[in-house]
């Protein structure tokens, strides 16, 4: 008899003894977990090494990725972030456009936190922190900060958004014409979406799915939120 074989003999007689607690059972427990296939199947069937690993890579990728996806739907704060792309393994948009490290990576994490919803405005104060606070703008007191009210309205930051967000406008007016730009971004909403993650707008066909023309997007989209971020700080810490 072969090692292999004794070794395998050995594995059956465990898992058939079938104890509470035992290594088998854990086994069995997460075979089943990510619904791969049985002890039974897997001792039956001899498997190459490099076809069991992509095997147990894919199930392990889909059930956190369909886990993740649940998650993200519970959480209001994710309301922007665009769900489609989202998988294990795969990096968002958001990271993947990074270039020059260290800029790029801070102007990146301000984005991040805008898209996770963990950006600190006055209405995420009045959420997470103390009712009692004030969700009004502190800089122009004329509505709530959420991130609509910073991206797209306050006063603070007009000189950014006539020079940035011109120019973010004018590129995706160039990819989908200018009558698909008025029916679709004549709403504040929709130019939120589109700054903070233009993935979502892609899901209802309002962007191309172009790889290219998410990532420009991205790119100037991070540009324009970091230089609000910036002035903000600047205003606030005054
Ligand atoms: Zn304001």
């Amino acid at each position: 008899m072969s090692h292999n074989n004794s070794i395998r003999e050995i594995a059956w007689r465990q898992h058939t003894a079938g104890r509470p607690n035992s290594f088998f059972k854990k086994i069995n427990d997460i075979l089943d977990m990510y619904q791969l296939p049985s002890f039974n199947e897997i001792m039956n069937q001899h498997y190459n090494k490099l076809d069991w690993k992509n095997i147990v890579r894919t199930a392990i990728s889909s059930h956190w990725t369909v886990k993740l996806k649940a998650d993200c739907e519970e959480k209001s704060t994710l309301k922007l972030l665009s769900k489609r792309n989202l998988n294990i393994g795969q990096t968002h948009n958001v990271w993947d456009t990074i270039s020059s490290p260290v800029k790029d990576v801070r102007k990146a994490a301000t984005k991040v936190r805008m898209l996770t919803g963990t950006y600190m405005l006055q209405t995420l104060k009045v959420k997470f922190i103390q009712a009692e606070i004030d969700p009004t703008c502190p800089i122009c007191k004329l509505e709530a900060e959420d991130l609509q009210h910073l991206l797209t309205s306050c006063p603070a930051y007009r000189h950014i958004r006539k020079s940035h967000f011109q120019q973010i406008k004018e590129y995706v007016v160039s990819k989908i014409g200018n009558s698909v730009w008025t029916i679709n971004f004549n709403n504040k909403m929709a130019i939120t979406e589109l700054l903070i993650d233009c993935q979502s707008l892609v899901e209802r066909n309002i962007l191309p799915n172009d790889k290219m023309i998410l990532r420009t997007i991205e790119m100037k989209s991070r540009d324009y939120c970091h230089l609000i971020h910036m002035k903000r700080m600047n205003i606030t810490n005054v």
